[in-house]
């Protein structure tokens, strides 16, 4: 009998799926491609044809312009060459998927990157069993704890409402975090006007059109000092400090991202209000994953692979680290 999995094939750019002649979140183009969520590392302009839920699509069509899209919604299922193949939510930013891959009476699950914790901008990830789980270790080192996130909302509006002459700039990836935070945000109550930068303009309309509402979103360009006081602003984590956040009322700057547990990260942007919000997994959330899967065995692609296998192995689960390049945490 053939090794278990022996029909997907890890390389440097990507998981491939030889029945099926494609591969999963390549990133090279390729002719087939089975894409998890929107995120740049993830999701790649320039294949011949592209499978992915129908909101990823949109959030390709918005960063890479048209794609030759196959949408499969969240429990349809497709077949590609010889395989099954099915998405199902995975509860990192909207549209993610896991893959689900049946062929020959095996099933693997590409999870590409996830969370268990609710978001209000996306559906909840969905246990599937299977033999082959394939996870994501972004945050595989049992010291990686998120706080609960209300409370990291919490103090952000304290520090807002504390220094109303001033804003709290907010430091939040563009696709996925910075909807999430305004989700966040509106769910803890607060019902003010946020202001953006406009590299978030375009995916907040999409979210918004998608179904997502985010309450009333002001562009930072135009407005003056006084209006912006007292308000939160959002931006990508690269206009934290550039000259951009002059036009601010003094800003208290902020920035979303579990990174911000360690406290050099937050040193290195110069943020003095840190939030720890993240939109991956953190290490109680992935062996609960993993236990809950309950797979024969583990495949671990990007992040601190060598911690969590090692987790797999003391717990009888049989584990292999992928070594897949190109996958950045720039997302988080
Ligand atoms: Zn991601
Ligand atoms: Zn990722």
């Amino acid at each position: 009998m053939a090794r278990l999995g022996s029909w997907i094939e890890p390389f440097p750019e990507g998981i491939y799926v030889k029945p099926a002649d494609a591969w999963v979140d390549p990133s090279q183009p390729k002719d087939k491609a089975l894409v998890t969520h929107g995120h740049a590392d993830h999701a790649r302009g320039g294949h011949g044809a592209v499978w992915a839920t129908p909101e990823t699509l949109a959030i390709m069509g918005v960063r890479y312009g048209q794609q030759n899209a196959n949408p499969v919604a969240y429990g349809a299922t497709v077949r590609i060459g010889k395989v099954e193949v099915s998405f199902v939510p995975a509860g990192h930013v909207l549209g993610s998927a896991q893959i689900i891959l049946d062929y020959q009476g095996e099933r693997v699950v590409v999870s590409g990157d996830y969370k268990r914790r609710p978001d209000p901008t996306c559906a909840p990830f969905v246990v599937t069993p299977c033999d082959i789980f394939i996870t994501e270790a972004t945050f595989g080192l049992p010291v990686f704890h998120h706080p609960d996130t209300g409370s990291e909302i919490d103090r952000l509006l304290h520090r807002l409402h504390a220094e109303s002459e001033r804003c709290v700039l907010v430091g939040a990836y563009a696709l996925g975090k910075a909807q999430r935070v305004i989700a966040e945000l509106r769910a803890r109550g607060h019902d003010a006007p946020i202001y953006y930068h406009g590299a978030m303009e375009r995916l907040c309309n999409l979210y918004e059109e998608l179904g997502v509402p985010l309450g009333e979103l002001r562009p930072a360009t135009g407005a003056s000092k006084a209006e912006m006081a007292g308000h939160i602003v959002i931006c990508p984590p690269g206009a934290l400090n550039d000259r951009w956040s002059r036009r601010l009322p003094d800003p208290i700057t902020a920035m979303a991202s579990g990174w911000m547990r360690i406290r050099q990260r937050a040193r290195q942007r110069n943020v003095e209000l840190p939030l720890v919000i993240s939109d991956h997994s953190d290490w109680d959330e992935l062996t609960r994953t993993i236990r809950e899967v309950a797979p024969k065995e583990v495949w671990i692609t990007h992040g601190r692979e060598d911690a969590l296998k090692h987790w797999c192995m003391l717990h009888q689960i049989k584990a292999r680290e992928l070594n897949l390049v190109g996958y950045e945490d720039e997302d988080e």
